[in-house]
């Protein structure tokens, strides 16, 4: 999963930036509300978090700008104003949730995971395709009639791409996408060596390649 993190606090941001990429996401940080407007034109993202007081335009005029354009991109907004008035704004603007600083990242990350569940109208936090699950809060996924084995980081990020669309052929270029963030080095066969190390530990045909295009989980039903 791609993260955008919008933070203008360098101590903050490095924070939160290592801990998203303990949390599986490839994270992508900018510091501004220009940049992050450059970010969403040029970036697929599956969320953003959003701090609200920021220099170059603020998180409320991001997020206008945001849905105007008709997107529909999971917001969270981390801000220390805890006026009711900013909460308000933001939500107004189009966030789908907020936290107020100082906040723990447990709480980040379920909310965050709360988020997506929503955006994706599914009730139940857990992806499965029938012959998989997988526990976005644990990282551990099961093969049908078998033990859950829990999943690396990137092992994790690969396999929820795959499994947040069962049946459609993700690219190595997209794969890639949602497991490294700007500035992390990408070794040439990852994703191969990623893909062998899920089939082992999850039965060699849980992923499926299809050669020249990508690779795909089979979709339920
Ligand atoms: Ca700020």
């Amino acid at each position: 999963m791609r993260v955008l993190l919008v933070e203008d606090d360098a101590m903050i941001a490095e924070a939160l930036q290592g801990a998203l990429k303990d949390a599986s996401c490839a994270v992508d940080r900018v510091g501004d509300g220009a940049a992050a407007l450059d970010a969403l034109a040029g970036q697929h993202y599956d969320l953003m978090l959003l701090d609200l007081g920021l220099p170059r335009r603020d998180g409320v005029e991001v997020l206008r700008r945001l849905r105007e354009r008709g997107s529909a991109l999971p917001v969270l907004v981390i801000t220390a104003r805890d006026g009711l008035e900013d909460r308000i704004g933001g939500l107004d603007a189009g966030a789908d949730d907020y936290l107020v600083k100082p906040f723990e990242v447990a709480e980040l990350l379920a909310r965050m995971r709360a988020v997506l569940r929503r955006k994706s109208g599914s009730a139940s936090p857990v992806l499965d395709n029938g012959e998989l699950r997988l526990d976005p809060a644990t990282h551990e996924a099961c093969r049908q009639g078998r033990e859950a084995v829990l999943l690396s980081r990137r092992e994790f990020a690969l396999l929820q791409a795959l499994m947040r669309r069962p049946g459609a052929i993700l690219s190595r270029a997209e794969l890639e996408d949602r497991v490294y963030g700007w500035g992390e080095e990408v070794e040439s066969n990852a994703v191969e060596f990623l893909i062998h190390a899920l089939r082992r530990k999850l039965g060699s045909d849980a992923i499926r390649n299809v050669r020249g295009a990508g690779w795909m989980v089979a979709k339920a039903g």
